[in-house]
């Protein structure tokens, strides 16, 4: 068997540092190629050491002298490469198999259509990539004969309940036979709160989620379900698949990660653990079911799977990526652009909790006014999104 050369893009984060638990235990299968990180350079040294990566990818000068500096190993160090070019063009090195795409947010965005460009297997965790520039992204896919795994443990279930041949797709129409696509949702910390009781929630409050250990940025769109609405946009690309017939209901105990309603009206779901090993382990096995270090899933421990409709009046976000959806693509990257900047403020204390949403419907509104544009390039999207970002700081001031 032929071990295949990973290259994980954020590899310091929660889905990069369970990637790495993943690869661990299959080195007659993987070994690692490259790894990248924006920050926390002294962990990636540690993580380079431990996987004997050849090549890392900092941000910065600074960063490439601090990892010289955390390098504690009698081994060679790997060649250090520097900025966001560099972290494209690693992407797509031939000396990689398969990407791991982990990096959070838009930035994220130009590294991974790289590997999708040249052809890789590419897991993708980066959400907000596919949000942003969803047909570009899916295209790139189909035109280079890349593999595409959604890693998103929605996407990934959704994945494992259609139909394949042991081939990873890109559709361009919804598979023959399937009614609906149904998202689980866990509803966060603030399920059972009502929105009156939000204004004052602290980041550790909104971090806090009841099931899942993730980072910052997607903790918070946890809470206020823009993470779903992300997610809607994500299935809709991913699968081919109208909005109105993707579903989301709310599920406290994240045990079905996600299901595929058929015209016959049978339903088939994909359940587990909440563990982002599982996933990842899918997506790096692909055909393969190979271990993920993750234990039985006890359905007597559980005792009951609960399910109920979500409140669009309690989460406002996920009403408004709907309407994005609908509106189009320019509308998909202003949503997202102003929600990763509504959540750095909220992050930072700049930002009460209830005023996340409001950011987001004052960007929609202001980009309804903008002349209609079409989004053919990666320049093109990068383009509105540095432009919603510069308008975005008037509304998280106003
Ligand atoms: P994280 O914040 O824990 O890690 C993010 C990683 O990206 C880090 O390695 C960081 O150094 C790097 N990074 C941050 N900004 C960067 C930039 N501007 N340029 C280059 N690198 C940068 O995030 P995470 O929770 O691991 O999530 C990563 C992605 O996976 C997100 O898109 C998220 O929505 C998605 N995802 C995460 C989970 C989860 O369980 N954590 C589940 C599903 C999907
Ligand atoms: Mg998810």
């Amino acid at each position: 068997m032929k071990s295949s050369r990973i290259t994980i893009l954020g590899s310091t984060g929660s889905i990069g540092i369970n990637t790495i638990d993943v690869i661990a235990r299959h080195p007659d299968r993987f070994s690692v190629y490259a790894l990248s990180a924006h920050s926390r350079i002294a962990q990636l040294a540690v993580q380079a050491q431990e996987t004997n990566a050849k090549v890392v990818v900092v941000p910065t000068d600074h960063a490439a002298q601090l990892f010289k500096s955390c390098w504690h190993s009698k081994n060679a160090m790997p060649e250090i490469r520097v900025g966001a070019r560099a972290l494209a063009q690693t992407a797509a090195d031939r000396e990689t198999d398969v990407v791991m795409a982990a990096i959070v947010g838009a930035a994220g965005l130009p590294a991974a259509l790289s590997a999708a460009q040249a052809g890789k297997r590419v897991l993708l965790a980066n959400k907000e990539a596919l949000v942003a520039a969803g047909s570009l992204f899916m295209a790139a896919v189909r035109d280079n004969g890349a593999e595409l795994l959604p890693i998103d443990s929605e996407h990934n279930a959704i994945f494992q309940c259609l139909p394949h041949d042991g081939r990873a797709f890109a559709p361009t129409a919804p598979t023959a036979g399937v009614r609906r696509l149904i998202l689980t949702a866990s509803g966060g910390p603030f399920r059972t709160k009502r929105w009156e009781e939000l204004h004052h929630v602290t980041p550790e409050q909104a971090c806090a989620h009841p099931n899942w250990s993730m980072g910052k940025k997607i903790s918070v769109d946890s809470a206020t379900m823009l993470n779903k609405g992300l997610e809607v946009i994500e299935a809709h690309w991913l699968f081919a698949m109208p909005p109105e017939r993707i579903n989301v209901v709310i599920h406290p105990q994240s045990v079905v990660h996600s299901m595929v309603e058929y015209e016959d009206g049978s339903v088939i779901a994909q359940l587990g653990q909440p563990d982002m090993r599982t996933p990842i382990a899918y997506g790096l096995g692909f055909p393969d079911r190979i271990d993920a270090g993750v234990g039985l899933l006890d359905l007597a421990l559980a005792g009951r799977l609960d399910f109920e409709q979500p409140d669009f009046k309690q989460f406002p976000c996920l009403k408004l990526s709907f309407d994005a959806l609908s509106v189009g693509q320019g509308a998909c990257i202003a949503l997202n652009a102003a929600n990763e900047m509504a959540v750095e403020a909220f992050l930072e204390g700049r930002l009460a909790y209830t005023a996340i949403s409001s950011v987001l419907e004052s960007t929609l509104t202001w980009h309804a006014g903008l002349p209609t544009r079409t989004y053919q390039s990666l320049d093109d999207v990068m383009a509105l999104d540095a432009e919603v970002r510069h308008q975005a700081v008037t509304f998280l001031t106003s």
